[in-house]
């Protein structure tokens, strides 16, 4: 059996920011259905101790940037987890990346080389009786670890780095590269040498074995000066290295018919239910009860969502009859702007500052609609929750959203295949058509549900991309023991 060491800094349950956990959580459980082992490898983050039981120590590490650390193994809701446990790095307050002042970690490049390092110890053969036979190194925090190995000897494991999101890319001062502990060679531009700092993420994917991205429209937008965000020309040289492979969702988690956090659970046979999730968020959000669309905001609150252009257009929705719930956090501005505006619209926008997951799986349910404007989108994993609850996705054409949203234009609508709504650019005024647009769906209730029904029949499961995965390590295996 194919064995992976799988190494990200967030994986659901245990620790989530965003989309990355997601995706480090699900696809462990959808390769072990097609024969892949998965083991994964995270800090041991004061939160994620506290939620798990008695580890047991596999491996210890005297000296791993400064102290001492061990490798705790335990199973977590079916995972089989690797915890870097090295109190010096990761045991304090705050959250994975930011402390508790609102700032970086000042040493995250310690705490990140650390985790990569750690992860490339234990793919040459550190934890008793586990040789993986593949390093899936996730984002940049962990993309060292491809770097660490090339320089391992010959008897290493292959390395894989995936892309969740180029924006984020781990460039440190030159200072820190002689503490990395690497050869003095990979200070140059076929190393981690990325316009005089120290590149993570540039390093990794110089060094990796292969390449992937979370949907096959980002792969390709990587590779324009547009999108390529400093590392297209790097990524043009590596092409054919390079896939995009979609993320599913955990359908067990986010599943409409059997979700306990929801009111009234459905399916797409009885839609009706949904109208008491709906009013269930009425309340919640302090919004009038009506038959209005009722669209929702799910999210990081920042530029790279598009943001501040559905902040601006709020005053639009509103008038164009919707009402409009808010959950997010991120920047300041846009969070004022949205509390702002709901202040202005009382009883027709609410909205939530925070991260919240379990309002989310409500929002999901009893929203008409998720909006979706973003300036680039990996993949993004938002409307694929939507799409499994019946809540219509109204998404740009970026990314991964153009990849999962079939726009309810007049061929797709004849052939019975819409899901959603793309609009482009990503622009107030695409936006306010693309929502135009939506209302005239909405008006048509055997229309509305029709699509609601599409939408919900759509394979938003890991279970075809799981097995692009496994293609991929196989092939990748087949081709190193030639
Ligand atoms: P990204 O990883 O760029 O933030 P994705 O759409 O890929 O975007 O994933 C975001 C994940 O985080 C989704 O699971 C989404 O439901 C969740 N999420 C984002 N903001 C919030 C929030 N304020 N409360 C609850 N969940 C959130």
């Amino acid at each position: 059996m194919t064995q992976v060491l799988s190494v990200s800094s967030e994986v659901f349950p245990l620790i989530k920011t965003g989309g990355l956990a997601d995706v480090a959580g699900a696809l462990p459980l959808a390769l072990e259905r097609v024969g892949i082992r998965t083991r994964t490898l995270l800090p041991a983050y004061p939160s994620v101790l506290a939620q798990v039981e008695g580890g047991t120590q596999v491996a210890a590490f005297p000296d791993l940037f400064g102290g001492s650390a061990r490798v705790l193994s335990t199973s977590v809701s079916g995972l089989d987890v690797l915890l870097l446990d090295a109190p010096h790095l990761f045991d304090r307050p705050g959250g994975p990346y930011v402390g508790a002042n609102g700032y970086d970690h000042p040493d995250n490049w310690a705490r990140f080389a650390a985790l990569s390092k750690a992860a490339a110890l234990i793919g040459t053969g550190a934890v008793e009786g586990f040789r993986p036979d593949v390093v899936h190194a996730h984002d940049w925090q962990a993309a060292l670890a491809p770097v660490y190995l090339e320089h391992m000897g010959s008897d290493r494991p292959a390395t894989v780095v995936t892309i969740h999101n180029l924006a984020f890319q781990g460039a440190f001062p030159q200072t820190i590269f002689a503490e990395l502990g690497l050869p003095d060679a990979t200070w140059s531009v076929d190393g981690v040498e990325y316009y005089g700092s120290v590149g993570f993420l540039k390093g990794g994917l110089r060094a990796a074995d292969r390449i992937t991205t979370v949907s096959p429209n980002y792969a390709r937008e990587i590779l324009t000066a547009e999108g390529g965000m400093g590392l297209d020309g790097l990524l043009r040289g590596r092409e054919d290295r390079l896939s995009g492979i979609v993320n599913g969702i955990d359908v067990e988690t986010w599943n409409p018919d059997a979700d306990p956090h929801v009111a009234a659970p459905f399916d797409r046979d009885a839609l009706f239910r949904r109208a008491i999730n709906k009013r269930a968020l009425e309340a919640e959000f302090a919004l009038e009860e009506d038959d209005t669309p009722l669209l929702a905001v799910v999210s990081r609150l920042t530029w790279q969502k598009g943001l501040d252009i559905l902040a601006e257009a709020c005053d639009d929705i509103v008038a164009a009859g919707c009402r409009l719930a808010v959950v997010g956090s991120g920047d300041r501005l846009l969070e004022g702007a949205f509390l702002s505006a709901a202040a202005r619209h009382s009883g027709r926008m609410g909205v939530r500052i925070g991260y919240d997951e379990i309002l989310s799986h409500r929002v999901q349910a009893g929203a008409d609609a998720l909006l979706v404007p973003s300036r680039f989108e990996p993949c993004g994993l938002t409307q694929l929750y939507a799409l499994r609850y019946g809540c219509l996705p109204v998404v740009a054409r970026v990314g991964g959203l153009a990849d999962t949203v079939i726009d309810a234009n007049f061929a797709a609508q004849n052939a019975g295949v819409a899901t959603g709504i793309i609009f482009a650019p990503v622009t107030r005024e695409a936006l306010m058509e693309g929502i135009a647009r939506l209302l005239e769906l909405y008006a048509d209730a055997s229309t509305w549900r029709d699509m609601q029904r599409t939408a919900m029949s759509s394979d938003v499961s890991w279970t075809a991309s799981a097995r692009r995965y496994a293609d991929l390590y196989q092939g990748l295996l087949q081709e190193q023991s030639r």
